[in-house]
């Protein structure tokens, strides 16, 4: 099958002269072949969302609101063909995957209420007779740039505040699974979005690039790994751009003496192994705080021997395979790297029983103990189902460790100290921290983004931080003439 670009409301017509392979993870065959698109393609993208953002940004609030409503029944009346498209193409299970496109609806439902979101402010007669108020405007054309592993979700992310905010959008999704995206345009263009609002291109850094670089594309919004989300970020603000970069993470979850160490042992494997820990709010470090150790590592390991893992769509399934095979060897790799850096390897996954193909990309579950904060499991983002245990003698040492951390995604703290959870809460430099949640992913009505070389730029994604991404400020000092108005005046303008 070939998986092509959508620019100006239709399926791209053109010959891709370079294209990649999609693969299905499960059974580890080529599935599909996605074209590249050349700077030339991306050109033509940004001329047609250019080309509809006139008439976009003039449509009502309401005609908008109703496309977004549209778009959200289309969604949520599809969504288990969407579900099947993401586990076909990512590998991730099945109620996985669901459960990403319910978070992704979540989104979309905030969109729907953009009337409410873009309300300026009025201040009546700031000065005699004056009034001053602010509007919030569209930029104009927007690129969103999204990783492998939430292929609808994290488009979702972006797409519905941008298009509801008047922009225009180009969204090139991962090149891994990028059958997502073209559904999620077709939906739209379905619910009535206008031809040319959203277009997507496929493809790798080419197209990147010139997002990067094209004059008229004024925002960009990517999520990825941290060194490419650096270079996003810096290329697009050299180049005049406002820029959102949400980079890798690596998160910590802080287990005190004082927990539920079933529950603490619950999470942590959901949490580590859940879509093969190839999630930006992973547990991939437990740092236990003694002497919690030894009960917490042996309650760990009992529950993963029980994990079933196999191919997403069997029953039951509830661990897929990494999304190619490149990626599992890397991993792979990660695990010889920790044994010969001395760390305990208590369970091998390479060793787990596998329901499904022989030629997946399956990696089992792998827990580490004794892991210590030099080693390349800890110091490197490994996108696997690899989970490291640290630990450490008290509270003040398990923060050091997430602090000193460069990355700030999520992080969590298992206790039943109030007093505790507060002084974490206070203290851990991370952009998002749950309680007694492994993965505290915000509400679709706050946003979503991390501290340090977790984001760069200053908006986190969608809530109220994304509207503010994606509009601009426009403050309007108005006064209608009466007969007394005081004539020619050189001095600074004061309120009076
Ligand atoms: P990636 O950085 O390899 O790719 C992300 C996007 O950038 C893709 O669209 C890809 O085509 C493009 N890209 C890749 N290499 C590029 C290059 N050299 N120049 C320009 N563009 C390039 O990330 P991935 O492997 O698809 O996704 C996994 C990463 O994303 C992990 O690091 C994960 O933590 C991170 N992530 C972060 C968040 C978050 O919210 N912070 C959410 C999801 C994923």
């Amino acid at each position: 099958m070939r998986i092509t670009h959508r620019i100006g409301g239709k399926t791209w017509a053109g010959v891709g002269e370079r294209t990649g392979d999609v693969y299905d993870p499960a059974t580890g065959e080529v599935a599909s072949t996605v074209d590249f698109a050349s700077t030339a393609d991306v050109d033509e993208a940004v001329a047609a969302a250019k080309g509809a953002f006139a008439k976009w940004r003039g449509a009502s609030l309401a005609q908008r609101a109703s496309v977004m409503f549209a778009f959200r029944e289309l969604f949520n009346a599809r969504k288990d063909e969407l579900a099947a498209i993401v586990t076909a193409e990512h590998g991730k299970v099945l109620p996985d995957a669901a459960g990403e496109i319910q978070r992704a609806l979540e989104a979309v439902e905030f969109a729907c209420g953009i009337p409410n979101l873009v309300k300026g402010g009025f201040s009546e007669n700031a000065s005699t007779k004056v009034d001053v108020y602010s509007i919030l405007q569209p930029l104009g054309v927007v690129g969103v740039i999204s990783p492998f592993n939430f292929p609808a979700m994290v488009p979702l992310w972006f797409v519905p505040n941008a298009i509801a905010c008047g922009n225009t959008v180009v969204l090139k999704p991962s090149e891994k699974d990028p059958s997502a995206a073209n559904f999620i345009a077709d939906l739209f263009a379905e619910a009535g979005l206008p031809d040319g609002v959203l277009n997507v291109v496929h493809g790798d850094k080419v197209a990147v690039d010139r997002i990067l670089e094209h004059r008229d594309v004024k925002a960009v919004s990517f999520v990825g790994s941290t060194p490419i989300a650096r270079y996003v970020y810096e290329t697009g603000t050299a180049n005049g751009k406002r820029v959102q970069a949400l980079g890798g993470a690596k998160n910590h979850m802080v287990v005190l003496p004082d927990a539920d160490l079933d529950l603490a042992a619950d999470a942590a494997v959901s949490a580590g192994f859940g879509s093969a820990g190839e999630r930006c709010m992973a547990i991939s470090v437990v740092v236990a705080v003694d002497p919690v150790g030894d009960e917490l590592v042996a309650k760990i390991r009992e529950r993963i021997a029980d994990l079933h893992v196999g191919d997403g769509r069997r029953p039951g399934c509830e661990m897929g395979p990494l999304v190619t095979g490149a990626h599992r060897d890397k991993v792979v790799s990660y695990v010889e790297a920790g044994v010969a850096e001395g760390a305990s390897l208590v369970v091998d996954g390479r060793g787990h029983p596998i329901d499904g193909a022989d030629a997946g990309f399956w990696l089992g579950p792998t827990l580490f103990d004794h892991v210590g904060t030099d080693m390349s499991v800890y110091t490197d983002e490994i996108f696997g189902p690899v989970l490291s245990v640290l630990r450490v003698p008290a509270y003040d040492e398990a923060v050091e460790v997430v602090n000193d951390n460069p990355y700030g995604n999520g992080t969590a703290i298992f206790t039943n100290d109030g007093g505790a959870a507060r002084r974490f809460q206070n203290e851990v430099e991370v952009g998002m921290v749950g309680v007694n949640v492994p993965i505290p992913v915000p509400v679709a009505y706050y946003s979503f983004g991390g501290w340090k070389d977790s984001l760069f730029g200053d908006s986190h994604a969608y809530g109220p931080e994304g509207v503010h991404f994606f509009t601009r400020t426009k403050v309007v000092t108005s006064r209608w003439l009466d007969p007394s108005h005081g004539g020619v005046n050189l001095g600074f303008p004061r309120n009076t």
